[in-house]
């Protein structure tokens, strides 16, 4: 799952900083091993060719290159978000995905430190599902929307992304959660994109402080787990420097998650 990706983006090397992390918690966890996605399962969101020019290296992943070892690492991280979500069906609560570089990868093009939308991936992998896709990273799931538009998954993806909506308070936008989650009701999972790019003194987001983005975590866990809807999430975005300051948001999501999840219901 991990890569150098030569960018300015920290995404493909965070997997293993955000467990090591989280390990570091004391929060009960339970990790899992988990199959690679293969070129079929990725072609049912992507087109057949950008997927083979972009694990063959041949077109750019990104992240304005075509490393070997970020192309090698794709399939793992999809294959992550795939398992959480098929584990978080299967156990009704939840389960974590710790990937990032996900929802600007649109059907036939990589953007924005995104290469494959393993968002997209996971989605038309679990057939004849309702499947949520909810984005709280700083800046629009562009790519996300391409791909349920060109394969016409409106009807059974329901996607809310933040980044498309005009800039409100910090205040106000985690009072507006309940009503966003109303949206999700009925789906059979849930995928949440915990981004870490909206926080005071990113680079790309400064925009709510590391307590507003943990009520915001609280809010979009206990709200889901009322509605009754299992959720897989993941990481999404998160510039700042030094990194310690992007774990420290990733780590109160991972709060947020246990608090909710290993409590009764
Ligand atoms: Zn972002």
């Amino acid at each position: 799952m991990v890569a150098e990706s030569g960018s300015f983006s920290p995404s493909a090397g965070k997997p293993r900083l955000a467990v090591e992390s989280w390990q570091a918690l004391g929060v009960p966890l339970d990790i899992r091993s988990f199959d690679p996605v293969t070129r079929a399962q990725i072609k049912r969101a992507h087109d057949p060719v950008f997927v083979d020019d972009l694990l063959d290296c041949r077109i750019e992943n990104g992240f304005g290159n075509h490393r070997a070892d970020v192309a090698a690492s794709l399939p793992y991280t999809s294959g992550s978000m795939l398992a959480a979500a098929q584990e978080a069906l299967r156990n009704g609560v939840g389960a974590i995905s710790p990937t990032s570089g996900f929802h600007h990868a649109g059907y036939a093009h990589a953007a924005g430190f995104c290469s494959l939308n393993g968002l997209m991936i996971t989605a038309m992998n679990m057939p004849a599902l309702r499947i949520g896709i909810l984005d709280f990273d700083m800046h629009y799931g562009d790519g996300t929307n391409d791909i349920i538009v060109q394969l016409e998954q409106q009807h059974r993806v329901t996607h809310y992304s933040q980044g498309g909506q005009r800039r409100v308070s910090g205040g106000a936008f985690l009072y507006s959660i309940p009503d966003i989650l109303k949206r999700f009701e009925g789906c059979d999972v849930l995928l949440y994109q915990a981004g870490g790019d909206p926080a005071i003194g990113d680079p790309l987001g400064n925009w709510l402080t590391v307590e507003q983005l943990a009520k915001r975590d609280a809010l979009v866990f206990s709200g889901l787990r009322r509605i009754g809807v299992p959720v897989a999430w993941n990481l999404a975005g998160g510039y700042q420097s030094p990194f310690e300051n992007v774990l420290r948001i990733h780590d109160n999501t991972m709060r947020g998650a246990a608090r909710v999840w290993l409590s009764a219901p």
